[in-house]
């Protein structure tokens, strides 16, 4: 069977598994079968990865600027012409459908280009002559060990917009993937060291809880980002920042799509079958309700319902299908007990995935689209992340009782609008309480040089992924002020006054 060993000082590590580790197994969604075994680290692992992490730290945060982007360069290219190897990695573990990674690892590549101009952000600021012959300048320093911890449901893509940025910076990392779907993030780390990334700049451990406390602890660790569920993302800010590191803790979703009566109901049907099905649901930018204002409500359900009976369900492998399945049995079960609650809790079943499978294939984690609907707000249905192929539908009166729907949830991750009024359009980007926004657009997943992030228990930290944020993540700023004895007037004795600009 396939292992997969941790990563580090630019090499497998040790016997895999090393000291104080175990293996963890690695399942197929499509047929059940477990494919791989994993190194799940113990503390003696996380210490060496974060020894090779500080180690290289100190020559790596001095290589100039143009070394460190020509080697970001090398691995943008080589991530490119390696791309539908990491979309058939992210395939054969997380399951979506090689399409849908395909399109992961685009958007992940953005980042790494990102990287590559990362020169104009990192310059700083200089005033000259802020007194008589001195000047000042602003200047961002890189951290030290960075760590990032990663979701499953993009094993790839959220890799991408921690490590590049924070390396490009001049710090070093340590990553702890999912050990659902590991095999990515290897690859990723064998690709930056043929691009040239020195020993030790990059490292990954695998593994739980186990390891990932083990870094949040650790001594050597200035700042951890983090992308996962909200009661995970909460427990590794308030942890790591006891210790006095610096976090960015990304949480869970609950997105809400309003649409207005005056909307193209076919477009919103279209992008509520896209966001609320693609990736099975797993994707924490899809939309799990939508708020039907009004007469938007049967026309708009009818619609999504006959869209969705038209997705071609199967293995991620198979080009033919549009929706693989879901990443474990055990959230698969999970999120038909949603379902099947949903029914008892008074909404409506329109359509009912429970007992789909795929022939030849009974043993994968295969769930068919589900579309509730006249869902309540005080149902687990609608309080809880499901994670998977089921959309609520709530109908609202009126754009306010919408608002007040959207604004109650305590998730604020992303939201979007379907109208074609531009002043109602305009009044939901001022009053949602979501840190990403659509008009017309179901999954607002900004560009690179933009940033990613929600509010609310969606996120935890001051900052948010990628963009100009990252810069000011990974870096931290120092104000020097610099005066040179050069006219004789400044040579003028001891003054145990507080130094005022004259
Ligand atoms: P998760 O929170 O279970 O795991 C995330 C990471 O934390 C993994 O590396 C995991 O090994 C580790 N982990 C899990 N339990 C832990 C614990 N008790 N203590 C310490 N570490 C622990 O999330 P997941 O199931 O892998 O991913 C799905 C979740 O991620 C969803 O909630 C989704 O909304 C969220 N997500 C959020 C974003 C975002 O940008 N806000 C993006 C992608 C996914």
């Amino acid at each position: 069977m396939k292992t997969v060993p941790h990563w580090i000082g630019g090499k497998p590590f040790g016997d895999a598994a090393g000291a104080s580790g175990t293996w963890g197994p690695v399942t197929d969604p499509a047929t059940g079968e477990v494919t791989t075994q994993v190194a799940m680290a113990g503390a003696d692992e996380v210490d060496a990865a974060v020894a090779a992490a500080k180690e290289a730290y100190a020559t790596w945060r001095t290589s100039s600027l143009a070394q460190r982007i020509a080697i970001l360069f090398r691995y943008r290219e080589l991530l490119s012409t390696r791309r539908d190897d990491l979309a058939a990695l992210i395939t054969a573990e997380q399951g979506k459908v090689h399409a849908d990674a395909l399109g992961e690892v685009a958007r992940g590549l953005e980042i790494v280009e990102l990287a590559c101009g990362l020169g104009m952000a990192l310059k700083g600021d200089t005033s000259t002559e802020v007194s008589s012959h001195v000047d000042v300048a602003s200047v961002r320093q890189p951290l030290g060990v960075i760590v990032g911890i990663s979701p499953f449901n993009f094993p790839a893509m959220i890799s991408m917009w921690m490590f590049p940025m924070a390396i490009a910076c001049g710090n070093t990392f340590v990553h702890k993937p999912s050990s659902k779907a590991p095999s990515a993030s290897m690859l990723l780390a064998e690709l930056a060291a043929e691009a040239g990334v020195p020993d030790g700049v990059l490292n990954i451990v695998h593994g739980d809880e186990v390891a990932v406390n083990a870094l949040l602890d650790h001594p050597d660790v200035a700042a951890v980002s983090f992308v996962g569920s909200t009661p995970v993302a909460r427990h590794v800010y308030s942890r790591a920042s006891a210790s006095g590191k610096r976090v960015q803790a990304l949480g869970g979703a609950k997105n809400h799509m309003l649409v207005l009566p005056d909307a193209d109901l076919d477009a919103a049907a279209d992008a509520a079958v896209t966001a609320a099905y693609g990736s099975a649901g797993q994707r924490c930018m899809a939309v799990s309700v939508v708020v039907a204002v009004g007469s938007a409500g049967d026309a708009l359900v009818s619609r999504v319902a006959e869209r969705a009976t038209k997705v071609k369900i199967g293995p991620g492998n198979d080009p033919t299908s549009e929706m693989g399945p879901l990443v474990t049995k055990a959230h698969r079960d999970e999120v038909a007990n949603y379902v099947a609650g949903a029914a008892a809790q008074g909404a409506d079943v329109v359509l009912d995935g429970r007992d789909f499978t795929v022939e030849g294939l009974e043993n994968g984690h295969w769930m068919g689209i589900s579309l509730l609907d006249k869902v309540s707000t005080d149902s687990d249905a609608y309080r809880n992340e499901i994670f998977g192929p089921v959309l609520c539908v709530l109908r609202a009166g009126t754009y306010e009782e919408a608002m007040r729907i959207i604004n109650g949830s305590p998730f604020g991750n992303a939201s979007s609008i379907f109208t074609r009024d531009g002043g109602a359009a305009r009044r939901f980007q001022l009053e949602v309480e979501t840190g990403m926004v659509g008009v017309n657009v179901p999954m607002p997943v900004p560009v690179g040089y933009h940033s990613f992030g929600g509010w609310k228990d969606s996120a935890f930290g001051d900052h948010r992924m990628y963009g100009s944020e990252a810069v000011h993540f990974y870096t931290r700023g120092k104000v020097i002020t610099s005066r040179w004895p050069d006219r004789p007037e400044v040579a003028a004795g001891p003054d145990l006054g507080f130094p005022a600009s004259h």
